[in-house]
């Protein structure tokens, strides 16, 4: 919440005197005066003022569970919550009910004989609107103002139910941004008014205390054309609503609110779209923008239960001392076999092989864990098994094997056929059983090399040099011991 200043104790006298000892969040009293505070009930990011008009007592514990939502924000998420709480679908008339508003089954109206404008007949009052015909078709439409009561939601052209996050996204969203296009309606034959595009905008403004919904209304009953061209302007953008709501859990997790807000906007979306959207809506940096889609990335593959080698990993897996960490992992796996983030392709086009990259990498992960630690990693025993164990996973070793095996994938995959970035995104593909297959005997070739068994002599000992968090040096070890592409390519093929 913004800097305020202090209130004096006759502001304060003066509040209660219009609220009541009531918390502003569901009305509930206060009882000990100690638990009274007071704040904006507007945001004054959004355009609420500073002065008394706009502030209201909120007990102690609603003031501080709402974080930084101004009173009304927090008070509505509260109810749009309740509202979904049955876990049955909701629809824009349940939102209109919900708001305390009763349902007008008609709006009467009468298109004037020129054919040049209409009245809307309410119940306190009409309205003459201009009329327009589309070039096209001949359709006759009109745009205006509708009080809430007059709207219904039209389940014919417009069956899908609202989903609770993407209406408190654009709610969130129209607190601080106009609306740039109205919802679209349509009289049906009873003379009905139904709204068949926009519902969730229409939701979001009526849940934030709009009283009436800026519309462009059909008057002529053609729904069954509407219902065609609604269906063809969706292909695109029905695709977008059915992935919003995937992708809306994808980055929940990690992006909360922004992400929120970001996939229930209109238009294409990318991991470049979202960071241009941080930088530009949110004030970030370009490397805190950037750090969010990386970080949600990462999160994705090292919280996939399927991965095998969280099991290694400290952060994960603090039972006793384990090989990896988060860092040490962002060193290696991340650094060498993701493609670079943020890329331009647009989420869950043909083009989009994220998640295919992700699971890929998981179990390329879950190879490395079956082949080189399970049974193996024993830092209790300390056998001879576990000390060669530990100098694979060194960590300079694992930095330079995590390239060799890199350049051994682009090789087999003769990406460099293919161009020059395709080495830079090995796991970005499709890749079936078998080629997986190929992948297991490397990894299993790389770990069977004579470089990682106990040493001779202590002169010969390599293994300290192993440890430093360096992959030159232990790249050009690895070298000399002949642990290189050509090598692991070809003992795969002879086992
Ligand atoms: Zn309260």
């Amino acid at each position: 919440m913004q800097e305020r200043r202090q209130l004096s104790e006759t502001e304060k006298k003066e509040i209660l005197d219009k609220y009541g000892k009531r918390c502003f969040i569901d009305g509930h009293p206060i009882e000990s005066e100690e638990d009274i505070e007071f704040d904006h009930i507007i945001p004054v990011a959004a355009g609420g003022s500073t002065t008394l008009n706009n502030l209201a007592p909120v007990c102690k514990k609603h003031n501080r569970q709402k974080k930084t939502m101004a009173l009304s924000e927090y008070r509505d998420y509260l109810a749009l919550a309740s509202l979904f709480q049955d876990g049955k679908l909701k629809y824009l008339d349940d939102v209109i009910v919900a708001k305390g508003h009763h349902p007008v089954k008609l709006l009467p109206y009468e298109v004037n004989t020129n054919g040049r404008s209409v009245t809307l007949y309410f119940d306190t009052a009409k309205a003459d609107v201009s009329v327009y015909e589309c070039p096209i078709t001949d359709w006759q439409y009109f745009y205006a103002l509708i009080p809430v009561q007059y709207i219904k939601n039209d389940k014919d052209l417009q069956p899908r139910a609202l989903r609770q996050q993407a209406m408190w996204g654009l709610y969130r969203h129209f607190q601080r941004n106009t609306q740039l296009s109205p919802s679209i309606c349509r009289f049906d034959n009873e003379g009905r008014l139904l709204l068949f595009d926009g519902q969730h905008k229409a939701a979001a403004q009526i849940w934030a205390g709009r009283k009436a919904v800026e519309c462009k209304v059909y008057i002529q009953p053609i729904a069954k054309q509407l219902k065609e061209t609604n269906l063809e302007a969706h292909q695109s953008y029905r695709q977008m609503s059915f992935y919003s709501y995937e992708l809306m859990k994808k980055y929940a997790d990690i992006c909360g609110e922004d992400w929120e807000q970001y996939a229930t906007l209109e238009g294409r979306k990318s991991e470049k779209g979202y960071v241009d959207f941080l930088i530009n809506e949110k004030k970030m940096t370009y490397a805190k923008a950037k750090g969010e889609v990386v970080r949600a990335i990462h999160w994705r593959i090292l919280n996939d239960s399927t991965n095998r080698l969280g099991d290694f990993i400290s952060e994960k897996s603090r039972a006793r001392r384990q090989p990896l960490t988060y860092s040490r992992i962002e060193k290696t796996f991340f650094r060498h076999m993701l493609s670079p983030i943020p890329n331009t392709v647009e989420f869950q086009s043909d083009e989009d092989l994220r998640d295919i990259e992700e699971k890929n990498l998981v179990q390329l992960m879950s190879i490395i864990a079956d082949e080189g630690l399970v049974d193996r990693w024993n830092p209790e025993r300390d056998d001879s098994v576990h000390q060669r164990t530990e100098r694979i996973f060194s960590a300079g070793a694992i930095r330079a094997w995590v390239r060799i095996l890199r350049d051994v994938l682009n090789a087999y995959l003769q990406l460099y056929l293919k161009g020059p970035e395709e080495a830079q995104r090995v796991l970005y593909r499709e890749l079936s059983n078998e080629q997986f297959d190929w992948i297991r005997k490397f990894v299993r070739q790389i770990f069977s090399h004579p470089v990682w068994d106990a040493p001779d002599t202590s002169d010969q000992d390599i293994s300290r040099a192993f440890t430093k968090d360096d992959d030159t040096t232990a790249l050009s070890l690895l070298k000399d011991r002949r642990l290189e592409v050509e090598w692991v390519l070809q003992s795969a093929s002879k086992a």
